[in-house]
């Protein structure tokens, strides 16, 4: 339970009110700040304006997954208003307030530094990344089937990158039915791929293995899908770029050669923010139950 805990929760989107119904269900007590225009109300919370917050008690800040921008602006979609996050803001807060965010910018790591208060990156742990995997991944076949006129199943499907994200997408694709080969660098990732049951090969080699592609997907958030690797591709090849922006991929030569090249941010927002939603919700509250723990343990 997280009974007596104080919480601000900052804007976002419909992944919020995951948040939001979860922590009231645990008897937090929430300041919302950026949900205005939003119709549904919620016993244990109540709506706010940034100015009319008290952040004198407040346990911790939860700010959407972009964090802010890097005018510290904060984006709400359930509110006109324009929300900002600042250093003073955080300085009103008691030391032990921690701020959570999917991810983190140079402007939001810079206030964080300035009124020495703990940030957690959501985004960064291993749980909420793997999870998040899932509807990415759905999300990915859905592009699949969108842009192509031919079936997953029996196509050729390269994968760069084994990691989180990668390890999904070649499982999924695999399962379904494609010729699956993918590419890494880390000589236990080309064993633990071969183990998978598809194809590896590695990354210096990717100009000589894509040359019969017809659905590339990165996930590796560096320029890997180069001019030179587009060279090799089949123009009928549809790119998929989960990494994040600006992605791996040369887009502007891709557009040159006529290869369709999509950058596919945000996905489980996109095609599941309640899944998307509930994954955060339960890292959280458990983070949130732990720390309240921890600080009645230094209590008593
Ligand atoms: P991850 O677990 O860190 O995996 C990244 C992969 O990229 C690893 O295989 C890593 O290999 C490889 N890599 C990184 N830098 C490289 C380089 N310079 N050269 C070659 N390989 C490199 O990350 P993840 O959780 O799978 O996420 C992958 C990307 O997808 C991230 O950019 C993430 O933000 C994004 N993402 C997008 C969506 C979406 O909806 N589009 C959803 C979730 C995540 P090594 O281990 O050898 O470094």
């Amino acid at each position: 339970m997280l009974t007596g805990m104080q919480i601000a929760v900052i804007g976002g989107d419909a992944r919020q009110l995951e948040i939001i119904r979860k922590l009231t269900e645990l008897d937090a007590k929430l300041s919302l700040i950026g949900f205005e225009q939003l119709d549904h109300a919620f016993t244990g919370a109540v709506k706010e304006k940034m100015e009319e917050v008290d952040f004198l008690n407040m346990d911790a800040i939860l700010l959407p997954v972009p964090g802010t921008n890097l005018e510290g602006q904060i984006e709400t979609i359930f509110s006109n208003e324009k929300v900002y996050l600042t250093e003073d803001i955080l300085l009103q807060t008691p030391g032990h307030c921690t701020i959570y965010s999917g991810i983190s910018n140079p402007f939001l790591n810079g206030i964080i530094k300035n009124s020495k208060r703990n940030l957690v990156q959501l985004f960064e742990r291993d749980d909420v990344a793997i999870y998040n995997s899932i509807p990415t991944v759905e999300g990915t076949i859905m592009m699949a089937i969108q842009h192509t006129d031919f079936t997953i199943h029996g196509s050729n499907v390269a994968v760069l990158g084994l990691g989180r994200v990668g390890m999904s997408v070649a499982r999924t694709f695999h399962a379904l039915g494609a010729k699956v080969k993918v590419g890494a660098r880390k000589s236990e990732h080309l064993a633990r791929i071969t183990e998978m049951g598809v194809e590896p090969f590695h990354l210096n080699d990717v100009e000589k293995e894509v040359s019969s592609t017809d659905i590339l997907i990165n996930t590796i958030p560096h320029l890997i899908v180069s001019a030179s690797v587009l060279s090799k591709l089949p123009a009928h090849t549809l790119i998929i770029d989960l990494a994040s922006k600006p992605g791996g991929t040369d887009f502007r030569y891709a557009e040159k050669r006529g290869i369709k090249a999509l950058l596919a941010p945000g996905l489980p927002g996109i095609v599941a923010p309640k899944s998307a939603g509930q994954i955060l919700a339960n890292v959280l509250s458990q983070l949130l139950q732990d720390e309240l723990l921890k600080r009645k343990g230094k209590v008593q």
